[in-house]
């Protein structure tokens, strides 16, 4: 299967670089082709705004749905915005990979969220959740925590699932994206050697059957 990788982390020595590599080294030994995106590592830009464009317009009052509309008949995206789009279009399988930053992807991330996911080209009316330009796609969130497993509950900082909900629901699914159970590292730091390496063999492990797990998911 040809999967998209996604990396927010500022460190390459990371155990989130290291849950990166595993992916990458297992889904390509088990003969998928995989594309990444290394997003500190290309020392992405992550600020959405008149500069997503070559040229806009109305340069008078940007709005940035109206010169997304207008760059698909114009091709006046930046370039590095197309090639991002273009590792989407050709994935059929999504995975990104962050800790949790203030119970959500880190900025960077979600810069690149806002300046790739456009109007016309990856939601359009009537063109979001199973009639999405990424319906028939599954997508997954690979994510470590600070905070402990318990703390992670109803009535102290919420269920991991709806803390999720809005990257889930407002924008994988809504784009057309069948989302797989999450993969989550709880409290990476204060896990032992053993315990982190475990961690990246059961990540492994469940990789090997991702083809598999994505086929039931879609049914
Ligand atoms: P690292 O510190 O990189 O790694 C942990 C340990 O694993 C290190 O000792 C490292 O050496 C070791 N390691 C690396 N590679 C391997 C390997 N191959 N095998 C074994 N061990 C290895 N947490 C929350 O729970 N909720 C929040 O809302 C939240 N908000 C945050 C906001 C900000 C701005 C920041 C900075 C942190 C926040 N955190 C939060 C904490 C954050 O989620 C964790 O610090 C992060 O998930 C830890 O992952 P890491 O990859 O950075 O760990």
């Amino acid at each position: 299967m040809k999967i998209l990788i996604i990396l927010a982390h500022p460190e390459e020595k990371s155990f989130n670089a290291a849950m990166f590599n595993t992916a990458v080294r297992t889904l390509e030994k088990e003969g998928h082709e995989v594309k990444t995106t290394n997003l500190y590592k290309e020392n992405y830009h992550p600020v959405s705004g008149k500069q997503n464009f070559t040229r806009l317009k109305n340069p008078d009052y940007f709005k940035q749905q109206d010169e997304e509309l207008f760059a698909l008949q114009h091709a006046t995206l930046m370039p590095d915005i197309v090639a991002e789009q273009e590792k989407i279009e050709w994935c059929e399988i999504m995975i990104w990979q962050f800790p949790l930053y203030w119970f959500s992807v880190p900025a960077i991330l979600k810069g690149w969220i806002d300046k790739v996911f456009t109007m016309g080209k990856l939601y359009d009316n009537g063109k979001i959740f199973s009639n999405g330009f990424s319906a028939g796609k599954t997508a997954m969130l690979s994510v470590t925590t600070g905070g402990p497993e318990k703390n992670y509950v109803e009535d102290r900082y919420g269920e991991i699932h709806s803390i999720l909900f809005p990257i889930h629901r407002g924008i994988l699914e809504f784009l057309g994206f069948t989302v797989l159970q999450p993969e989550i590292i709880y409290s990476v730091e204060r896990l032992t050697d053993d315990e982190r390496e475990t961690a990246l063999q059961n990540w492994s492990e469940r990789l090997t059957n991702l083809e598999k797990e994505t086929v039931e998911k879609l049914g």
